[in-house]
């Protein structure tokens, strides 16, 4: 059998994915111990036991889901927050369609970038257990984590926050501003990364639709009240992959048991309930919830007596963002790369005949142009060679290659190893040879040619005031000069 998760709705059809059952190395987070015990769960804080939530009545139901009401939160499968209940113990119409009920990209953190604060205020298991939660979030998958500081709160206003509680409890995908992850003492590092599962958008894996073809659900052994735990959920939720008994998303045995027995009865051998690491298929699963179309454009290429400029663009053709953008760009013969177009959003660097420029994002359904200026040496414009990628999953790199007879590499990261996916794209560029780097000048798009970047979304990096390449900068616009008269 192999693995899998029930997932937020993608709105688009999902490849099939090829489980490569490639064991990886097993991550010993909690040494010994393989599955959980205990489900992850919702809990009421005692010290507000008697405040003006206990008058609310104990379940409610929207859109054929149904929910604890715990403190005034609708709870859903024991983890799952889904907002908080008014009087009647209804989720009011904008919390509604927050909950379970989204479709397309709505719910998915942009360009799969996820800002947190830092849990400076938890307890040191809490922290230590979150870090390791995170940290294991950005080895195995390409979502990217990013402290949220007040430098960057601008660019980032939607994140999480781990709020010290008596639960470990999450959301489903994103939902706006601060989103909380509830975690104690007591959740493991395996715990907190199930709930980032779920705040990634995540659901639990027995409830997909397809589960009775694989386990067995015992619902005389479920805690009263608990039943509605153990439903499957139809409406609004995708199955990616196969059924994954392996997934850290998946309920053990014994949740939710009033009997001391099974709940949920598996074939001998199996094993559910791990909560050491995510399972290959959960890994995947998320990126490719996360997945996009990067591609290229054949480049304009104009000759004049000054050198080669090349109109570059770059499409993000999918539905969502993507991030650590990496383009290589290969002249053969060229002596030197001389300049890209102001305001592009890109950073270049040049290696010789080689250039590596990066970008921290591009948004779905853009598209960034821009010029670059080279002197050609002894090539020729047809010698241009280049390659795109990203740290986001990229569903089809058939259109990311131009020219390129396999000599050009991407970053680590970015459809590289896994292992340095931490890693920014441009340190792999850094200490890929000897030869000298020389970061890229922007130039005044005024002359730029045809190439002055229609870019909004770049976030300004590449404005490239660094004094080193001055001179080389100077020397081709003189020569721009001269050529215009
Ligand atoms: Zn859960």
């Amino acid at each position: 059998m192999g693995p899998s998760r029930a997932l937020l709705s993608a709105g688009h059809t999902s490849p099939t994915l090829s489980v490569a059952l490639v064991s990886s190395v097993a991550l010993l987070m909690l040494a010994g111990c393989a599955r959980a015990s205990d489900p992850e769960l919702f809990r009421a804080d005692p010290a507000l036991q008697n405040d003006f939530t206990a008058s609310l009545p104990t379940h409610g139901s929207t859109g054929g889901i149904k929910y604890e009401i715990i403190q005034g939160l609708a709870v859903f499968e024991g983890d799952i927050l889904l907002g908080a209940v008014d009087e009647s113990g209804t989720i009011p119409g904008k919390m509604r369609s927050r909950g379970l009920a989204r479709s397309d990209a709505f719910g998915r953190w942009p360009d799969g970038i996820v800002p947190y604060l830092d849990p400076v205020d938890n307890s040191p298991t809490q922290q230590k257990n979150i870090r390791e939660a995170l940290e294991h979030w950005m080895e195995r998958t390409r979502i990217t984590f990013v402290e949220r500081t007040p430098d960057n709160e601008e660019q980032y206003p939607h994140y999480l926050r781990f709020e010290s509680s008596y639960s470990c409890a999450s959301y489903v995908g994103m939902q706006g501003f601060e989103q909380a992850i509830m975690v104690s003492d007591a959740c493991s590092a395996g715990s907190i990364i199930h709930e980032i599962g779920h705040a990634l958008g995540l659901f639990h894996e027995h409830t997909r639709s397809d589960r009775d073809n694989y386990v067995q659900i015992d619902w005389e052994q479920i805690v009263d009240d608990k039943d509605i735990n153990f439903d499957v959920q139809n409406a609004n939720t995708q199955n990616l992959g196969p059924y994954d008994y392996g997934s850290i998303m998946h309920y053990g045995e014994y949740f939710f048991s009033k009997s001391g027995l099974p709940t949920i009865i598996v074939a001998d051998g199996v094993e559910i309930g791990q909560r050491i690491e995510l399972s290959e298929t959960d890994a995947q699963s998320v990126d490719q919830m996360y997945a996009t179309d990067l591609a290229l454009l054949p480049p304009d290429t104009t000759t004049g007596a000054t050198g080669l400029e090349l109109g570059v663009t770059v499409l993000n053709q999918g539905n969502l963002g993507a991030h650590a953008l990496e383009l290589v760009v290969k002249l053969p013969g060229a002596t030197q790369w001389q300049g890209i177009s102001r305001d592009s959003g890109w950073q270049c660097a040049s290696y010789g005949e080689e250039l590596r420029c990066t970008r921290p994002t591009l948004a779905e359904q853009t598209e960034s142009r821009f010029t670059l200026a080279v002197d050609p040496g002894t090539a020729s414009s047809e010698d241009v060679m280049m390659l795109l990628s990203s740290r986001t999953l990229d569903g089809n790199t058939s259109n990311n290659h131009y020219n390129d007879d396999g000599s050009l590499t991407a970053a680590a990261g970015n459809g590289g190893a896994r292992s340095n996916a931490s890693e920014p794209a441009a340190a792999a560029a850094n200490d890929s040879d000897a030869q000298a780097v020389a970061i890229m000048p922007a130039m005044a798009s005024a002359q730029s040619g045809s190439g002055a970047s229609d870019d909004a979304a770049g976030g300004g990096a590449g404005n490239g005031s660094l004094a080193l390449l001055v001179l080389s900068l100077i020397g081709w616009r003189r020569r721009q000069a001269l050529a215009r008269h």
